[in-house]
């Protein structure tokens, strides 16, 4: 059992049980994926009354003008019923013309555009709709829990390719070396969590030769795009190449600070969205049918929202990092996302989870272990993420209680 897989058992939660006929309840594929990590933690949160700096959703809810447009597509009976099963027409084309506006990408609103219940249904979506049984498909790690599961539910195979501290930076010779016959498709993620690594242009290249060269698909998660603080978004989809094999990913949760809307979109060839939505038309077949309208304004915003939004996490970013640092922790700087990882060894610490378990009863705040996002046992754990969506005064807090640590 890797430690990834094995998040439900050291939860005690993910056991397959006794079940009935003498087989356990949980089916194999599922076997280890018991609760969430960040549901874990946040009802630890709430249990312990602590301030949640471990799942990420913002304390403050995003534009009041997208919330009005969303209660205004409510009144007027705008998709109240079924929208259409690869979203409505308004999102479509603003999904579009976003793509276009920040990358130069063209998308057919018609063919090359879907919109999924979140980031969440995109990834599950693409890894049924593209992968076999007994496929391989190599991911970064630590990687995002989901994937994990919906690798394992596809049945296919996941082949890690280890971040390592301090630098967090994929190698790719390593990559190299983990492409066999059997390599279907890289899952990416940039920016990543929760690292807060962001792809270079050259890391990119390098990545999209391999998969030209292997003929491998490519799905990007790329929710983050607008939270970067070094270096800048590149959608690897835009490189040569690579139009026809790449499923790019994102999704509002996060630019919006809207996380409960779920609403998330895929831009790929029309083939490959065509696979996607078979998939995704049998999970939700649609969803939030009035944020759809209101998340189409939102993909309109002026380029001053997006700079602010940055802007303001960079605060929070420097706020908590330097925060973190003087209560001891080591800090790795993230370059994008609205999350901090951090190394407990400086405390006498190894053991992440076991952190993460004591820290609301020893100092009020919660986090979240990385060491369940790596199957490398050592790789990650001592390591311990924090997230910074939160008002600049629930930091302060966040940071003087930290500060008790000793
Ligand atoms: N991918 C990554 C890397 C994430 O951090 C998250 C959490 N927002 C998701 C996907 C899920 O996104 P959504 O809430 O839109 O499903
Ligand atoms: N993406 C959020 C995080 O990384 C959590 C979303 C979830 O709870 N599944 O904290």
């Amino acid at each position: 059992m890797t430690q990834g897989q094995g998040q439900g058992q050291a939860q005690g939660q993910g056991r397959r049980g006794a079940g009935h006929q003498g087989r356990p309840l949980l089916n194999r594929s599922l076997a280890g994926f018991g609760t969430t990590i960040f549901a874990e933690m946040s009802a630890l949160a709430a249990r312990t009354g602590s301030i949640n700096l471990g799942q990420g959703f913002p304390d403050t809810d995003g534009p009041e003008e997208i919330r009005e447009a969303a209660v205004s597509a409510l009144r007027s009976g705008h998709g109240n019923q079924y929208p259409p099963g690869p979203g409505v027409p308004e999102l479509r084309a603003a999904v579009a013309d976003h793509q276009k506006r920040f990358y130069g990408l063209d998308w057919s609103p018609e063919t090359e555009v879907l919109v999924t219940t979140g980031a969440t249904e995109a990834v599950a979506a693409a890894l049924l709709a593209l992968v076999e049984p007994g496929d391989e498909v190599i991911a970064f790690e630590p990687y995002y829990d989901s994937y994990a599961a919906c690798i394992a539910m596809a049945g296919g195979v996941r082949v890690p390719l280890t971040l390592r501290a301090p630098a967090f930076r994929p190698d790719l010779d390593e990559l190299r070396a983990k492409i066999t016959p059997r390599t279907r498709l890289l899952l990416l993620n940039t920016p990543h969590n929760p690292t807060g690594t962001v792809l270079t242009p050259e890391e990119l290249s390098g990545i999209a030769a391999l998969a030209v060269e292997h003929d491998l698909l490519v799905v990007t998660d790329e929710v983050y795009e607008h939270l970067v603080f070094a270096g800048s978004h590149h959608p690897i989809a835009a490189l040569p190449g690579m139009r026809e094999r790449t499923v790019s990913i994102s999704s509002a949760g996060k630019t919006y600070s809207y996380t409960g809307w779920k609403i998330g979109w895929v831009t790929a060839d029309a083939p490959l969205v065509t696979a996607v939505r078979s998939a995704k038309q049998y999970l939700t077949f649609v969803s939030g049918g009035p944020f759809q309208y209101a998340i189409a304004e939102a993909l309109q915003l002026p380029d001053t929202f997006f700079t602010e939004f940055r802007e303001g996490m960079r605060r929070r970013r420097d706020l908590l990092a330097e925060g973190l640092r003087s209560a001891g922790f080591r800090v790795y700087e993230p370059e994008g996302t609205y999350f901090i990882t951090t190394d407990i060894s400086p405390f006498g610490q190894e053991d992440a989870y076991a952190f993460c378990r004591a820290l609301p009863e020893r100092c009020g705040v919660a986090a979240v272990p990385v060491s369940v996002f790596y199957d490398d046992p050592e790789a990650g754990r001592s390591q311990v993420r924090f997230t910074f969506c939160k008002r600049e005064d629930v930091l302060e807090e966040a940071v003087e209680r930290l500060g008790r640590l000793g």
